[in-house]
């Protein structure tokens, strides 16, 4: 099984897999049991320059084919994509330690979501025309050129494909670069693409740590930067994009609340919780990990909670059985760690988990805390983690004011039976993607992305169009031209 791990080569560019040994070497290691399943050699200049120059030089015919012809290939790669839907998803599985009864319905199945969806949106990308009595203006919507796309280790098959898949039905051409520690799967996104009849050159995957991502968003050839990450790297990437004047698309983090009123459905809101937290081991960029619940239910809530948890099968994520694996790798095992240990250090009550558990790779137990105040570190930070913060609150203005307290502005839950106030909280909340009785979904028909801290445009949707394409102008006179002298 492990065979298929070790690709043919690092990179893939101007249409194959490419190597260059010069590289730094490093490990791609298995989540799930701490071995090493495949070594790669991080992107030389010598590999970006040619990653860069193979998408220039595709960049032009591709966006001169009519928009069917582009959303084609686009849905021939999402069919591909399908069918090969169990062996990318266990490559998934071994990338990110993720179970794969998760990765068969969340990751290659929705980047084939997001390559069919702009696939089927590309030949319908047109300008207006604006009529100004007998003169007129038309608009033409043009591709941006290169983009970059920038990748976190969570979801890094969807990450791929949310990005290229609209970049390139605005007839731009990417060079994407994984997390170092979740490389392979983009690698079989590129020879699918090529497969479905892009151009070689079209999507070129460079490997390699932030200084490889650095190098790309500082290219003066590059036309925008877009990036899935943390708030400290996407500040870095803005600012190297700033330089440039490059056009940016920035998911970033977050610390989403999710609020549970006291006349929701209890079972309902302890699963929204349970998504929102402990999916993918917790590590979701939209996790509701400040969960509010009203001061009368918490008890009902939290034993609900606990009964639920017991029921989390841990273990092999290749079983189909396990519905919870262990983190990406034991750095990020650590970082959760310390914050658990600041969660009890600063008072919260440990109500199930807080270990690591005893077996080889990653694992951490789902860990829940009751009584978090807003000043305590786990409710501030993001966690990246299986642990969530349930905090209290007696009143809607009250609750409102908490959950918008937060530099980060990504997702926001509410949980009621009561629409009315369902809209009028989601009204208030500093949030981009929002969840009415349910959490967490994110269909690629629906715009995707945070506001303050948590990010810059959208992805996802027709809104994502606006950040992979610019309109030009055209103002056609029909008449004399009316000059003062
Ligand atoms: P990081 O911010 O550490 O890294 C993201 C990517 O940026 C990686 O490919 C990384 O390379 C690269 N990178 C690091 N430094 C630079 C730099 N100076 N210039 C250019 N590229 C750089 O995030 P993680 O991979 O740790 O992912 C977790 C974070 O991603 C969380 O904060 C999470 O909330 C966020 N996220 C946001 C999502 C959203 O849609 N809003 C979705 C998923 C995750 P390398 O890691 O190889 O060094």
């Amino acid at each position: 099984m492990t065979l298929r791990c070790q690709p043919t080569a690092s990179h893939f560019v101007n249409g194959t897999p490419f190597e260059d040994e010069a590289g730094a070497p490093f490990d791609v290691i298995y989540p799930a049991t701490g071995e090493v399943i495949a070594r790669l050699h991080s992107a030389t200049p010598a590999v970006i320059r040619a990653a860069l120059e193979s998408a220039r030089a595709a960049q032009a015919a591709w966006a001169a084919r009519t928009g069917t012809e582009r959303g084609r290939v686009l849905r021939r790669a999402a069919d591909i994509i399908r069918v090969r839907n169990r062996e990318l998803s266990i490559l998934e599985t071994f990338d990110t330690g993720k179970p794969l009864q998760e990765t068969l319905v969340a990751d290659a199945t929705s980047g084939a979501d997001a390559l069919e969806y702009f696939g089927g949106l590309a030949g319908s990308l047109t300008g207006e025309h604006i009529p100004l009595g007998a003169d007129f203006v038309y608009t033409v919507r043009e591709p941006l050129g290169v983009c970059v796309g920038i990748g976190a280790w969570n979801y890094p098959t969807q990450i791929a494909c949310w990005k290229a898949a609209p970049a390139l039905a605005c007839g731009n051409a990417m060079v994407f670069k994984p997390s170092e520690t979740t490389p392979l799967c983009a690698l079989w996104i590129a020879e699918i693409l090529i497969e479905a009849g892009a151009p070689a050159g079209l999507f070129n995957v460079v490997q390699g740590l932030g200084d490889v991502g650095a190098a790309l968003a500082t290219d003066p050839g590059v036309d925008k930067v877009s990036l899935t990450g943390s708030v400290p790297t996407g500040r870095k990437v803005y600012a190297a994009a700033a330089a440039g004047l490059k056009h940016v698309t920035m998911e970033l983090g977050g610390k989403s609340p999710l609020i549970v009123f006291d006349d929701a459905d209890l079972d309902d809101a302890v699963g929204g919780a349970i998504l929102g937290n402990f999916y993918s081991s917790g590590q979701v960029c939209s996790n509701g990990t400040r969960v509010f619940v009203h001061r009368r239910i918490k008890e009902a809530f939290l034993n609900r909670l606990t009964e639920r948890l017991a029921d989390a099968v841990i273990g092999d994520p290749m079983d189909e059985a396990t519905s919870f694996g262990p983190m990406v790798s034991a750095r990020q095992m650590e970082i959760v760690k310390g914050f658990i240990a600041s969660g009890t250090g600063e008072g919260a009550r440990l109500i199930t988990g807080g270990r690591q558990i005893d077996r080889p790779g990653y694992f951490l137990e789902p860990t829940v805390f009751a009584d978090v105040t807003d000043d305590m570190t786990i409710a501030r930070e993001e966690i990246f983690g299986p642990v969530m913060s349930v905090l209290d609150f007696e009143e809607e203005d009250e609750v409102i004011a908490r959950a918008n307290d937060t530099v980060y502005g990504l997702s926001a839950g509410v949980f009621t039976r009561d629409l009315t106030r369902a809209h009028r909280v989601i009204g208030r909340l500093q949030a981009g993607s929002c969840w009415i009785n349910t959490y967490n979904l994110a269909p690629v028909e629906a715009p995707f992305g945070g506001v303050k801290q948590s990010g810059v445009g959208r992805e996802n949707s027709r809104a994502a169009i606006e950040h992979y394409s610019q309109l030009k102008s055209v103002y056609v006179a029909m008449g004399k031209v009316d000059a003062p002298f």
